[in-house]
């Protein structure tokens, strides 16, 4: 397949998206309670997506920092890397911005006053709507402790999540030279709205001078990507295609 089909049918699910996901107004509820509303529309274009990329953060939500050095920034800059080097492997990859905009923007469906909430929500959403084999979600992470380093990944409290999170951390950690242990991250909206395997990927310390330079540099980005790549390989050669889900991704197809 080629990239343009491929960004078609990207288009495609966006504008279904914000086609298909408009609620009522009631749908207005605290946060983490509120629904996320159930989809039964059909994409068939979109059912074989292997990855979906969510890229950490955006627009006016830059996330962590260190002086003009923004999170959203390295983010994209790390997944559109990523996002190449999978589907040069022959891989369906979504990317969910590859631009410099908060998601919250495209959130027409949830009524909250927390824009961080909208955006989280519009991520998860989508994700759920692609049922990707693999979901991750690129950040850089920060610490009060300058020596803290390393990637570090938050999984869901599933085995297929696990073993996602397995499969990176381990690639991760070659290319860094340290073992870092991947953890359980209980707390956060996207693993636990998320419905297919979902790591959430902090790249590396913004706060450690070797990690930031690493970020920061085109070769240290491209390692990044390519170790991201290659964990995710790695977890989706060992997954069986019909795992143990009641309904086969491909069925539909
Ligand atoms: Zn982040």
């Amino acid at each position: 397949m080629n990239a343009a089909i491929r960004t078609i049918k990207y288009l495609i699910l966006i504008a279904s998206l914000m086609l298909g996901l408009r609620v009522p107004p009631s749908a207005q509820a605290m946060p983490d309670s509120f629904l996320l509303p159930e989809i039964k529309t059909d994409h068939p274009a979109m059912s074989n997506v292997d990855i979906l990329i969510d890229v950490g953060h955006g627009g006016i939500d830059g996330g962590t920092s260190h002086g003009n050095l923004l999170e959203k920034d390295i983010n994209l800059a790390v997944a559109k890397k990523t996002y190449d080097q999978l589907r040069q492997s022959g891989y369906t990859v979504l990317i969910n911005r590859m631009d410099d905009y908060a998601l919250s923007g495209e959130n027409k469906w949830l009524h909250t006053r927390s824009r961080h909430i909208k955006d989280l929500a519009q991520r998860a959403h989508l994700a759920n709507e692609v049922s990707a084999k693999a979901v991750i979600s690129i950040h850089v992470n920060s610490a009060k402790r300058p020596a803290k380093r390393g990637a570090i990944m938050l999984h869901q409290q599933n085995e297929r999540s696990q073993t996602l999170a397995n499969a990176l951390q381990q690639s991760m950690n070659a290319m860094y030279e340290i073992e870092n242990e991947p953890v359980l991250g209980k707390t956060y909206y996207l693993l636990k709205h998320i419905k297919s395997p979902a790591v959430i990927v902090e790249m590396g310390f913004i706060t450690n001078g070797e990690d930031r330079e690493l970020m920061r540099s085109e070769e240290g980005q491209q390692k990044l990507a390519a170790a991201i790549a290659a964990g995710t390989e790695a977890y989706l050669k060992d997954v069986p295609p019909s795992s143990e889900e009641s309904e086969p991704p491909r069925s539909g197809s």
